[in-house]
């Protein structure tokens, strides 16, 4: 087996459009970003890339490459998943938290992990979304950024 971490935090940007794990979610500002800025699918990707001991998201889709401008974030988590079965690894959960003032987050995490389970082709399951507000202090509190952690366990793929 093999535990990766993620961490992302993008700025509030106003007429953007929100998008958190591969989710949009209507009447809220969104996030300043190169691709879709996806804070939590950039969280998710980067520790599944940290558990399969392949670096980070900067490296393999770096903000200076075009073809990633406004990308779709899902291709990231899924190329990342993708070069960590090749390795021989299968997802055995991802459990992440978003950090976000506003909106209220808590109607739409049943969507949220169905969303990252599907792009991962895993059951809902073995994907765990919760949600934090920023009690009122730092860019999160403040409303100027919203943040994510995520924990990724990998295990070795049956043979087969
Ligand atoms: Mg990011």
């Amino acid at each position: 087996m093999r535990v990766g971490i993620g961490e992302d935090l993008h700025r509030v940007e106003e007429g953007r459009t929100l998008v958190l794990g591969g989710i949009t979610i209507e009447g809220a500002a969104g996030l300043a970003g190169h691709s879709d800025a996806d804070v939590l699918l950039h969280a998710v990707t980067d520790a599944v890339l940290g558990a399969a001991g392949k670096g980070d998201l900067g490296t393999h889709f770096p903000s200076s490459d075009d073809r990633w401008k406004d990308a779709d974030s899902r291709v990231f988590l899924g190329e990342a998943l993708r070069m960590a079965r090749e390795d021989g690894w299968s997802l055995a959960n991802v459990d992440a938290t978003v950090r976000a003032e506003r909106p209220r987050l808590a109607s739409h995490l049943g969507a949220i992990r169905e969303s990252i389970a599907e792009i991962a082709g895993v059951e809902p399951a073995r994907v765990n979304v919760k949600a934090k507000s920023g009690e009122g202090v730092d860019a999160v509190g403040r409303g100027e950024a919203i943040g994510a952690t995520a924990a990724v366990l990998l295990e070795a793929a049956p043979r087969g």
